[in-house]
């Protein structure tokens, strides 16, 4: 789309008195700054150099690419940069999460012997053909097909015992029903990727594969193409097809090895800013995560850099940057560190962040922090996003201005959204904590986690424009004047007005009951009337200005809703603490047993309302008020799920719930 012609006179005749800015709560000096300091062909410098390491965690790999990247720090400047191995050893447990064993593999080949000769996988030319978590083998044996691989029905009729499978269903429970159950030897899998609007077109795709980390019994899988294993499955049709595999691995007693540095604040007492990043996955593992990871390197010798050089002041907030084994080491470390964990006020999470959209068919989205977590984060983010959008679609419409670009990256403007909550990397532990964190993330990404994932995928602009944007938001959260935050309580006040507007539209579009629209509106400006607190924390002299405008908004919240209401309150236990799942560990099927389904309503949206009600649960509300707050921030949810969740999280010993 284009301007019209008649509009452009009137942006040319705005007054050039009023003072104009990039960010309404900077003068153009400090983005100026940051930008300048920042550089995306060094982040993408970094995702290559970070992306020759098979970075599984526990692993040797994961501990070369955390070295690597203290020293880049160090020699960044940041003096205090360091690797700090927390016990990973199927034995130390993190609150209710039981720690899994590392991995050390330096051997897998898989070849064919019969009818054919040939090589089907080679590790560690091929960092994914060989699972994480195989171990020692030396056998020689048949090729069964059994399908999926992942029910008993699969394996009616075959004789599996001594013998090699072939399976394209999850590993873990090919494994257990194949090795464990029925002796066979090992796996060969072509376990599809992800699935999204791409699946399947692409018949060369390795996907990384990984047996359970807590079954120290585990024998191999090998990892190979959907082309590869439909020739395997055409030969078995007329032959008996023998394999020969050799692994030399095993899984030991290792460490989740998380990295961190800071620039320290000067005001000890006014809290920290938290950025992260997971440093793990496979190799190249490129974008996920190696450019989160790169990014967040850039980030801390961008400011690092304007401080010492004088651009920028010393922080009043110290800003903590952690590199970590995603998700398993978040837990690790929030419970190993408490008293860091305390400190924590809000924080950036970068996860995926420099796909080509050409190649990835990635969209770089913003998500909000959880519904349960409002703060004025979201607001500061929206503005550093709506920058780069600015400047980038005016270089790449007109041909004029920066675009704040980094050659060779592209041109394009920068096309992002700001959505709700979303889950599956480190910011949703580090928010069952109680840390609102917004989340830059690319989705999809039709390379993530397969042998695809390479760094020329990446775009050094791209790169450049997150490690941009979040040192801004970052920056913003430690150094705001409050002569400058003094702005923030009318930006939340427009905020709440387009929450609430949104909603209303929402309600309409959907079809919501005459009490779920009043729920919609009523946490809309619930939501606003948070956020101005947070504002308050973080910047007290904002206080008076900030009672104001909550008194404005609280006189125009509707009326909870009436109806049946379910008084009970349940309370957190001490011995889970964080969220219930962490990464490969599953809480409640090691409190209930396996198979523990939640109610469904709940599971929608990929689990944010049953991750949600459990972040809710504080002691003081009741059942019907975490339903609620669900329905109002997210989508009308029934009472009777989120009470049926909440007592299936009761018999987890997750909560109890008392009468009140
Ligand atoms: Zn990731």
């Amino acid at each position: 789309m284009r301007l019209c012609g008649f509009l452009l006179p009137l942006l040319l005749a705005a007054p050039a008195t009023a003072e104009t800015r990039r960010i309404a709560f900077w003068p153009d000096a400090v983005p100026a700054a940051i930008q300048k300091h920042v550089d995306g062909a060094y982040v993408h410098g970094a995702v290559r150099a970070l992306g020759k390491f098979h970075r599984v965690q526990g692993s040797p790999g994961f501990r070369a690419a955390a070295d690597w990247l203290t020293g880049e720090l160090t020699a960044g400047g940041l003096a205090d940069a360091k690797v700090e191995p927390l016990p990973a050893d199927g034995k130390t447990s993190y609150a209710h999460f039981k720690s899994y064993l590392g991995w050390q593999a330096t051997e897998g080949r898989l070849d064919e012997v019969a009818p054919a000769r040939r090589t089907l996988a080679e590790f560690p030319r091929e960092a994914v053909a060989l699972a994480d978590y195989s171990q020692d083998a030396d056998v020689t044996a048949e090729l069964v097909d059994v399908g999926a691989g992942g029910d008993a029905a699969a394996y009616q009729g075959k004789d599996v015992r001594g013998k090699i499978v072939l399976a394209d269903g999850p590993l873990a429970a090919v494994h257990r029903l194949a090795v464990e159950e029925r002796g066979a030897a090992g796996i060969v899998s072509d376990y599809p990727n992800q699935h999204t609007a791409w699946s399947g077109m692409d018949p060369d795709l390795v996907r990384w594969g990984h047996l359970s980390p807590y079954q120290t019994a585990n024998r191999f899988a090998f990892m190979v193409s959907p082309r590869a294993a439909a020739a395997l499955r055409k030969e078995l049709a007329s032959a008996t097809v023998r394999l020969t595999a050799r692994v030399r691995a095993k899984m030991v007693p290792a460490s989740f090895d998380v990295v961190s540095a800071t620039i320290p604040g000067s005001d000890a007492a006014a809290g920290d800013i938290v950025l992260t990043a997971h440093l793990c996955h496979e190799l190249a593992g490129a974008n996920d995560n190696a450019s989160g990871s790169a990014a967040l390197l850039g980030v801390a010798r961008a400011l690092r850099a304007a401080i010492a050089g004088g651009a920028l002041p010393a922080p009043r907030r110290t800003i903590r940057f952690l590199w970590l084994p995603e998700i398993s080491g978040s837990q690790a470390w929030l419970i190993s560190h408490p008293d860091l964990a305390r400190r924590l006020r809000a924080g950036i999470h970068l996860d995926m962040v420099g796909g080509r959209p050409e190649i990835t068919h990635a969209a770089l989205h913003l998500s909000r922090s959880a519904g349960s977590l409002p703060h004025i984060v979201n607001a500061i983010a929206a503005a550093w996003v709506a920058d780069v959008a600015t400047a980038s679609t005016r270089l790449a419409e007109t041909g004029e201005g920066d675009g704040i670009v980094w050659p060779p990256g592209g041109r394009d403007a920068l096309v992002t959204d700001l959505r709700p909550l979303e889950l599956g990397s480190d910011h949703q532990v580090f928010e069952a904590f109680g840390v609102p964190m917004v989340y830059f993330h690319d989705w999809p990404d039709v390379t993530i986690h397969t042998n695809k994932d390479v760094p020329d995928n990446l775009d050094a602009t791209k790169l450049g424009r997150v490690a941009y944007m979040t040192a801004g938001i970052a920056w913003t959260l430690a150094a705001l004047p409050d002569a400058e935050a003094a702005r923030l309580p009318a930006i939340e006040r427009a905020a709440t007005d387009e929450r609430l507007a949104v909603a209303r539209q929402t309600a309409l579009a959907q079809g919501w009951t005459a009490d779920d629209t009043r729920l919609a509106e009523r946490e809309a400006i619930a939501v606003g009337v948070e956020d101005l607190a947070s504002i308050a924390a973080m910047w007290p002299a904002t206080a008076a200005e900030v009672r104001r405008a909550s008194a404005g908004l609280t006189a125009a919240r509707p009326r909870a809703a009436g109806g049946v209401r379910d008084a009970r309150v349940p309370e957190r236990l001490p011995a889970v603490r964080g969220p219930i799942d962490v990464y490969y560990y599953d809480h409640l099927a090691v409190a209930l047993g396996d198979p523990t389904r939640k109610p469904v309503a709940l599971e929608k949206r990929d689990g944010v309302f049953a991750f949600e009600a459990l972040n809710l649960v504080d002691g003081k509300r009741s059942v019907s008020d975490i339903r609620d707050l669900l329905s109002g921030r997210y989508a009308p949810v029934p009472l009777a799920e989120v009470a049926e969740w909440l007592d299936l999280l009761a018999r987890a010993g997750v909560v109890k719930l008392r009468a009140r």
